[in-house]
């Protein structure tokens, strides 16, 4: 499998069927959009933070459920890929904890662990998210922009099988996952 960092060309992805997609970037740039486009045939292969957010508190912007909001985000991708399920995380991977317990949890099951970064401006994130019905606001998008910087540097270093780079040029992707 090649190891392509810090790629910002159109990407066509072929995957294997244990992979772990991890979604990175702040609110606003495009994550669950993405997802939905590219998996929404199979929505179940999504897992995203916010619907575990809701299902635990009915509130998808609750951050004071975060820790059991994690814990459930967590466990389903745990039991997928215990499954052999390919599966896409879907939150923000801004922290550096946050990659990591997703990359070991991948290899943990002996899954390929993928990287798709969305490097999208602060003010576009902060344009569309003022554009969405649930919107987290200027305040969290300034915060996830600080983020999402040291992410920028950090990830070069951590040890994901491939990194892919999306600038808002190049969000069509065509991903395809094999088996
Ligand atoms: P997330 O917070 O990263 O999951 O971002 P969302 O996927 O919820 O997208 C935030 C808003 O931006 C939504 O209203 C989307 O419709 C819009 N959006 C997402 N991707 C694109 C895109 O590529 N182009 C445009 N114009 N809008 C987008
Ligand atoms: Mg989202």
């Amino acid at each position: 499998m090649p190891t392509e960092r810090g790629e910002s060309m159109p990407v066509n992805m072929r995957v294997p069927r244990r992979t772990l997609l991890v979604l990175c970037g702040s609110a606003g740039s495009g994550k669950s959009t993405f997802a939905a486009q590219h998996f929404g045939a199979t929505p179940t292969t999504i897992v995203s933070s916010d619907h575990c957010r809701e299902l635990i508190c009915d509130d998808p912007n609750n951050q004071q459920a975060n820790l059991d909001t994690f814990d459930l985000f967590y466990y389903i991708i745990n039991k997928r890929l215990f499954n052999g399920r390919f599966t896409v995380a879907d939150s923000t991977a801004l922290r550096p904890d946050a990659r990591r317990r997703l990359w070991e949890i991948a290899r943990r099951h002996g899954y390929l662990a993928c990287l798709l970064v969305f490097n999208i401006p602060a003010e576009l994130c902060l344009e569309r998210d003022q554009q969405r019905t649930r919107q987290v606001g200027p305040q969290v998008i300034a915060y996830h922009a600080e983020l999402f910087q040291q992410a920028l540097l950090a990830i070069p270093n951590e040890d994901w099988d491939q990194t892919h780079i999306f600038t808002d040029n190049d969000i069509e992707a065509a991903i395809e996952v094999e088996g």
